[in-house]
């Protein structure tokens, strides 16, 4: 089955303490339509300007996502520019252009609403409620979010998740959100909110995941070289649903979800080894199954002889 993907689409300008990138694809719905891709056809929603390179639209059919629901308005791309410290952890926005972004309303091709699996990847609550309005009964929504909608739009926020299945947030927006210094009691508090489940990030400490009589632990996946984490959220959550969406008759349960959480750590872990999603274009399947295994075998702790 198909993943409806929607967010922003940006060029970035990433710079780290050894190198600088400038705009670079970047933005929550190409790197989480990117992750999806590699488990099933993507429907991507977004808007980019009349400077967007034509080859990237050329790169996404190439990976199975569809991009007719991208409108090309008249102005500039979206840009955001960030800069991250020796930890390649700590990271500072520089600046956000919105250009086209500002004025963007998601609208969704006829052939795009009846989609069973969507992902709301990072934009304001109030546009992600839109993209539900005009979907006749998805049958499984992921959404993500970002600290500054917590702060700024808490109000459209709280009235998104409970028409969330799978809500996806990083450990400091969690208890940002409860005002609770305990993660367990923020993901469980976080559900009483609305989505049926919870997955929270942990950057490279990995994720927890809780559902209504189900809890799960993982770690991430350990690498040596890391050179822009940039997306690796957006990243994570493209794999997660993707997998979702890919695997099986679109039932989706416990099980399911501790496999499609590690299957995101691996995208992740992927993207952040180059610039962009410069790692990602040259993925191949293979190459995810194999992080999976390697995955498995790190998580066991009463090892086989
Ligand atoms: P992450 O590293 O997961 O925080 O995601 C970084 C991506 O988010 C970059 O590619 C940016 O272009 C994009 N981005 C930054 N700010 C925003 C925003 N306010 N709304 C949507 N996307 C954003």
């Amino acid at each position: 089955m198909s993943v409806l993907v929607v967010g922003s689409i940006a060029l970035d300008t990433v710079k780290t303490p050894v190198e600088e990138h400038t705009d670079q694809l970047g933005g929550s719905a190409s790197y989480a339509a990117l992750g999806a891709s590699f488990f099933t056809p993507v429907q991507l929603v977004g808007v980019v300007g009349d400077d967007f390179p034509e080859s990237e639209f050329d790169f996404w059919k190439s990976h199975q996502i569809d991009a007719s629901g991208v409108q090309r308005a008249e102005g500039k791309t979206f840009r955001w520019s960030g800069e991250y410290a020796w930890d390649l952890n700590t990271r500072e926005t520089k600046s956000v252009a919105l250009n086209v972004f500002e004025n963007f309303e998601p609208a969704l091709p006829a052939n795009f609403r009846e989609t069973a699996f969507v992902l709301l990847a990072n934009i304001a609550p109030s546009l992600q409620s839109h993209v539900l309005d005009q979907m006749k009964r998805p049958h499984f929504v992921v959404a993500d979010t970002m600290d500054l909608w917590i702060e700024t739009t808490r109000k459209d926020l709280d009235a998104l998740l409970p028409r969330i299945d799978l809500l996806i947030l990083n450990d400091s927006e969690a208890r940002q959100m409860t005002n609770n210094t305990s993660l367990i009691r923020a993901g469980r508090e976080i559900r009483r909110m609305g989505p049926k489940y919870v997955a929270v990030k942990k950057g490279e400490h990995g994720a927890l995941l809780f559902g209504p009589d189900d809890f799960f632990s993982c770690g991430a996946y350990p690498l040596e070289d890391i050179h822009d984490p940039t997306g690796a959220g957006d990243t994570f959550a493209g794999g997660v649903a993707g997998y979702l969406a890919g695997k099986g008759d679109g039932e989706v349960d416990f099980r399911q979800l501790r496999r499609a959480l590690i299957y995101g750590s691996v995208l992740a872990s992927f993207n952040v080894e180059a610039f962009s999603m410069d790692r990602m274009r040259s993925l191949t399947n293979d190459e995810i199954e194999e992080r999976y295994e390697m995955f498995k075998l790190m998580s066991q702790f009463e090892v086989l002889e």
